[in-house]
C-alpha cells in the first residue's frame, strides 16, 4: 500500500467537520451520530461533567486493535484523524485496503476520551487532573472509563493518540518533529517482550511508509518508563501499544497538515497489521529513528548588538486559552542568550544590522523592541507580542 497515494484523495474524505484544532465535544457528538447507521456505537461512560464517551466498533476480522484519543484535552489531532479513517472506511468500503483491515481486525475507537479538558482545551480534565498519570488509581472518571474498555477488549494492539509540544526537534535534523513515536517501556530497565517487540516493528513499518513525506521531521519520543501511565501499563498488560506524537510542521499553523500525517501514520500501522508484514521489520530499524530533542525556539534572534557583545536570543511563549477555550494567547519568555548557532526557530531574525531597545533578562517575561533603522520588527510589552 502507497500512502502517499492514498494522501493524493485525502480531501475526499476528510472529515470537514472539524476545521482548527478548538472543536468542542458536540462537533464530534454530532459526527457520530452521522456515523451512528453504519458504525456500530456504544456508550463507554460519561465524563466528570456527564459528556458522552463513545466507542465505536469497525471490522470483523480476528485482531483486535485499540485506538483512543485526546486523553489530554487540547490535543486533538488524534481525534481528528480518527474522524478521517472513519470517512476513508466508509468511502473506500470494498477497497482492496479496507476490505483487507476490516476482514483481518477489529477496530474499536475511543475518540476524545477528555471531553471536559476539550471544552477548555486543556490538557488536565475538570479536577485538574492528568488523566494519563492516573491509571493505577483511577481516581477520574475518564481514566475508569478507558481502563474499562480495555478491559473488556482486550485488544492485542493499541494506538495511543497524543499532540507534544512544537518545540520538539529531531536530533541531527532542524526541523520540528512533525510525528514522533515509541513503543513505551512496561518497566524500568526497558524490556523487550513479544507484545512490546510487535509494537517496536509496527513503528518501523510506519516510518518506512512516511520518511519520504517527511524526511528529518519524525522522530522517537523519550522511553523512560512511567508507571502512571495508561500507554506503559497497556504494554505490561499485553497490548502491543503504539504511542503516535502529532508535533508541527513549520508554516502549518492550525495543525491541519500534522493532522493528515496522524492519519497516515494510523493507517500505515493498522495496514502493516492487517497484511503482518510487521513481522518482517527490525527493532534496528525502529532504533535508528532519531531521538526527539530541544533544539527549537519559537523566534530566535540572531547575532544582535546587545551588552557590548554580539549574541543571540531564543524566546519562546507559553500557551494559555482563553477563557472559552476557542484560542490560545500566547506569553512570549527569554528563553536563552547566547551561542545559540546550534538551534533552529520557527522565526527567525537575522539581527546584525539591528538594535534592541529594552530589557533582556533570562527566563523573565520579554520586554523590548527590536528595530531595525526606523522599522520596528518586534515588540513585546511584558510577554506579549504587539507587532512584527
Ligand atoms: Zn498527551
Amino acid at each position: 500500500m502507497k500512502i502517499d497515494k492514498i494522501l493524493e484523495s485525502y480531501d475526499s474524505f476528510r472529515e470537514s467537520g472539524l476545521e482548527d484544532r478548538f472543536f468542542k465535544h458536540q462537533d464530534l457528538m454530532r459526527i457520530l451520530d452521522r456515523h451512528s447507521g453504519d458504525f456500530n456505537t456504544e456508550l463507554a461512560g460519561h465524563s466528570l461533567e456527564g459528556r458522552e464517551i463513545r466507542l465505536l466498533t469497525v471490522g470483523t476480522g480476528p485482531c483486535k486493535v485499540f485506538l483512543w484519543s485526546q486523553m489530554h484535552g487540547d490535543e486533538t489531532t488524534g481525534t481528528m484523524a480518527l474522524m478521517d479513517l472513519l470517512n476513508f472506511l466508509k468511502h473506500q468500503a470494498g477497497s482492496p485496503i479496507s476490505t483487507l483491515l476490516l476482514s483481518a481486525c477489529t477496530l474499536y475507537l475511543l475518540p476524545m476520551v477528555n471531553p471536559d479538558g476539550a471544552e477548555r482545551f486543556s490538557r488536565r480534565n475538570a479536577q485538574q487532573i492528568d488523566i494519563n498519570r492516573d491509571y493505577l488509581r483511577a481516581a477520574s472518571a475518564e481514566a475508569k472509563v478507558l481502563k474499562a474498555m480495555h478491559e473488556k477488549i482486550k485488544p492485542s494492539f493499541g494506538f495511543n493518540l497524543h499532540d507534544q509540544s512544537n518545540l520538539w526537534g529531531v536530533k541531527n535534523s532542524t526541523y520540528p518533529a512533525a510525528l514522533s513515536f515509541l513503543a513505551p517501556a512496561f518497566d524500568e530497565p526497558g524490556s523487550l517482550n513479544d507484545n512490546r517487540g510487535q509494537a517496536i516493528q509496527v513503528i518501523a513499518c510506519i516510518k518506512d511508509s512516511l520518511l519520504g513525506m517527511l524526511p528529518g521531521k519524525i522522530g522517537l519520543f523519550d522511553d523512560t518508563f512511567e508507571p502512571r501511565a495508561f500507554g506503559d501499563n497497556f504494554q505490561k498488560a499485553g497490548t502491543a501499544t503504539i504511542l503516535i506524537e502529532g508535533g508541527s510542521i513549520i508554516g502549518d499553523r492550525k495543525f491541519q497538515e500534522v493532522r493528515k500525517m496522524v492519519f497516515a501514520a494510523i493507517l500505515a500501522g493498522l495496514s502493516a497489521i492487517s497484511s503482518a508484514s510487521y513481522l518482517q521489520n527490525t527493532t534496528d530499524n525502529y532504533l535508528s529513528i532519531p531521538k526527539n530533542t530541544k533544539s527549537l525556539f519559537h523566534i530566535l534572534i540572531c547575532d544582535v548588538f546587545f551588552q557590548g557583545i554580539r549574541t543571540s536570543i531564543g524566546i519562546n511563549y507559553e500557551p494559555v486559552p482563553t477563557s472559552d477555550g476557542n484560542s490560545i494567547e500566547c506569553f512570549y519568555s527569554i528563553e536563552d542568550i547566547g551561542d545559540l548557532s546550534t538551534m533552529n526557530a520557527y522565526q527567525v531574525y537575522q539581527a546584525d544590522k539591528m538594535q534592541i531597545y529594552g530589557d533582556i533578562v533570562y527566563d523573565c517575561p520579554a520586554d523590548f523592541d527590536l528595530v531595525h533603522g526606523t522599522e520596528t520588527i518586534l515588540s513585546f510589552k511584558q510577554g506579549i507580542l504587539q507587532s512584527k
